[in-house]
């Protein structure tokens, strides 16, 4: 490892955040199908606030952790049976209603923490014996109860020494005034939005559809189980990605659509010398052309170039002989390679972009035809269309993994603007010019400059109109 790559590790932080990646119907869900998974929300939401009722209050403190006693009560209570609800459901409410008391508690605790920090009539051992109740969940629990507090040996040694030095009864007057005053119990909510599912309640994969002359098509999706035994409810995707987690499945009934959340883990990393702002145009000669005119991908339209051109002479032979398995298959592998050798350039000059540029903020235009991250495998392999979706989810993904933020500016006449003046200009092959200034300069160069402006000054693509995406297209092209 080199001396400066080196300097560089000290200076990064690794951190693991949580980010939410997002599922969507392909297609409306009947209106039956639409019913079923409503019907799973409504008693979801039954469920979870006869716990917020039930457990919500302090008196159930001692029931909240680890959680194992309002299981076994909620069993008891015959609701599943009332409801018929499967247990998959049904747990999994119960534990989520669980999760929002917890939370709201800590969260009363957090201001009555504050509270006594700022009350300048609390001695300090007062405060250090408060602060200890609100710490120790069993304590907690006791104090607000009027039981003895009863603790494991270790923790009732300092207890006690704590104890000593306070008025016991006092102080946990105050704790009762205060839980009291703040602690807002869980609302019960009268909107069944959606419901939390985990794996023995879904499953992802193929259905065949059959077609009206017969013919059948492979659609993928998710299997959803429903309140009918073994019946599930089967909801096309716009992508074909499986995961393995707990997911959110929302509830869109105005459109009968559905949203899947997903919560996934993932490392960044954080680096405190990334500071700069920087602008880029994209292209496919040269894939990023930064403000200052650097370029990075220079060889990504050769390599690119090669990869159709390969898919397109395929193509024809493979019309003429239809039946030749041998050569699909060795087609196939020599795509895979041209494919995963562009792929990988792509990454490298990624790389290579972050470390030269060390940005903080990126402002990229808004790209025609497809939006940040809904790359569709389909359409960058078909011939003609180049692999932007794919670059720009690589280099979302990249600044996801380094922390650095990635806006996306207004793309409307982006390289017609003059860069420095403001004024409409014009280009010809690759240069800019602008007769109001005189401003001449490197087409992309410009444009990259504008996008750096356009971010700088909140510009940003929220009022994109769909006939600009042409003119985009064209200066990418090009
Ligand atoms: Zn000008």
């Amino acid at each position: 490892m080199g001396k400066k790559q080196k300097e560089n590790l000290d200076i990064d932080q690794k951190e693991t955040v949580c980010r939410t990646l997002h599922q969507y119907n392909k297609e409306p869900l009947s209106d039956e199908d639409m019913r079923k998974l409503q019907e799973i929300a409504e008693d979801y939401r039954r469920i979870k606030n006869y716990v917020y009722t039930r457990y919500g209050g302090v008196g159930s403190l001692s029931k909240l952790y680890p959680g194992y006693t309002v299981q076994n009560e909620m069993t008891a209570s015959g609701l599943r049976a009332d409801l018929s609800m499967p247990s998959v459901y049904f747990y999994r409410a119960i534990f989520d209603a669980l999760g929002d008391i917890k939370s709201q508690w800590a969260r009363t605790k957090t201001k009555i923490g504050s509270l006594i920090a700022q009350n300048e009539n609390l001695l300090p051992q007062e405060k250090h014996y408060l602060r200890f109740l609100i710490r120790v969940n069993n304590a907690f629990d006791a104090a607000l109860n009027q039981k003895p507090i009863q603790l494991p040996q270790e923790i009732q040694v300092k207890y006690e020494e704590l104890a000593s030095q306070v008025d016991v009864e006092k102080m946990h007057r105050y704790l009762c005034r205060q839980v009291r005053k703040y602690h807002v119990r869980n609302l019960c909510t009268d909107k069944a939005a959606g419901f939390f599912i985990t794996g023995h309640a879904y499953r992802y994969g193929i259905e065949k559809e059959r077609h009206q002359d017969k013919s059948v098509s492979d659609r993928y999706g998710i299997f959803i189980a429903t309140k009918e035994n073994r019946k599930r409810v089967f909801i096309p995707l716009t992508d074909n990605n499986a995961y393995e987690k707990q997911l959110y499945i929302k509830l869109k009934p105005e459109e009968n659509g559905i949203e899947i959340h997903i919560p996934v883990q993932i490392k960044v990393r954080i680096h405190r010398d990334y500071l700069n702002e920087i602008g880029l145009s994209v292209g496919i000669w040269g894939m990023f052309t930064t403000h200052e005119g650097h370029i990075y991908g220079e060889q990504f339209g050769k390599l690119h170039g090669e990869l159709t051109e390969y898919i397109s002479k395929a193509n024809v032979s493979y019309r003429r002989e239809k039946n030749n398995n041998v050569g699909r298959k060795k087609y196939k592998a020599r795509k895979a390679k041209l494919d995963a050798k562009l792929e990988t350039y792509i990454n490298q000059e990624i790389n290579r972009m972050l470390e030269q540029e060390k940005p903080k903020i990126i402002y990229l235009p808004k790209l025609p035809g497809n939006s940040m991250g809904g790359y569709n495998k389909k359409i960058n392999y078909s011939i003609g269309i180049w692999k932007k979706g794919l670059i720009k989810q690589r280099l979302q993904q990249k600044c996801t993994q380094h922390t650095i933020e990635l806006v996306e500016v207004f793309g409307k006449g982006i390289s017609t603007e003059c860069s420095n003046c403001g004024a409409v200009g014009a280009y010809s092959k690759d240069t800019f010019f602008c007769s109001n200034c005189g401003y001449e300069t490197d087409k992309k160069i410009n444009a990259a400059k504008n996008a750096l402006k356009r971010g700088q000054t909140q510009y940003l693509n929220k009022a994109f109109v769909s006939g600009e995406e042409a003119e985009m297209e064209q200066i990418i092209q090009k």
